[in-house]
């Protein structure tokens, strides 16, 4: 793979001309399982999991695997997929601390739903108060939204 194939590419696709600046552009925007046929922008082949991101300015989207978000934006796509299918197949567990950290530096969670998270996401379901029950179920159900788990 090629991180300066990745820059380049991508550079062409934002607004700023500074790899620095450009790369705060993209946002991640939805996440599935390739079939093997799929590379990265960067030239990896195949590539196991598809991040696509997208310019804010530009709109541009761009399909990056696991090889360059780990790298470039800081998070594991393999380790947030397998979070994530864990809780599409049963509502009640919990995401990682990755997928977490992941969703609230998107915004796709507050500040106050990822303290409340890390904080009664080791407890069993059942031993959620009435109140802290509904609470995670809305949280587990904005990051599932965000990261749809095709099947097959
Ligand atoms: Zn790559």
């Amino acid at each position: 793979m090629s991180q300066h194939k990745l820059i380049t590419e991508m550079l062409a696709l934002s607004k700023s001309d500074y790899w620095v600046q450009a790369q705060d552009e993209w946002d991640f925007v939805e996440m599935h399982k390739g079939e093997g046929k799929d590379s990265c922008i960067c030239g990896k082949t195949p590539i196991r999991y598809l991040c696509k991101l997208q310019n804010l300015f530009t709109h541009n989207t761009v399909i990056v695997g696991n090889c360059c978000v780990k790298q470039f934006w800081g998070f594991r796509a393999d380790l947030i997929f397998a979070a994530v299918k864990r809780v599409n197949e049963d509502l009640t567990r919990s995401v990682n601390l990755p997928t977490l950290a992941l969703a609230v530096r998107l915004k796709w969670i507050t500040l106050w739903e990822y303290n409340f998270y890390t904080n009664i996401r080791g407890k069993a379901y059942e031993n959620l108060s009435l109140n802290q029950a509904p609470i995670k179920d809305e949280i587990n159900g904005k990051i599932l939204r965000r990261i749809p788990i095709y099947k097959g």
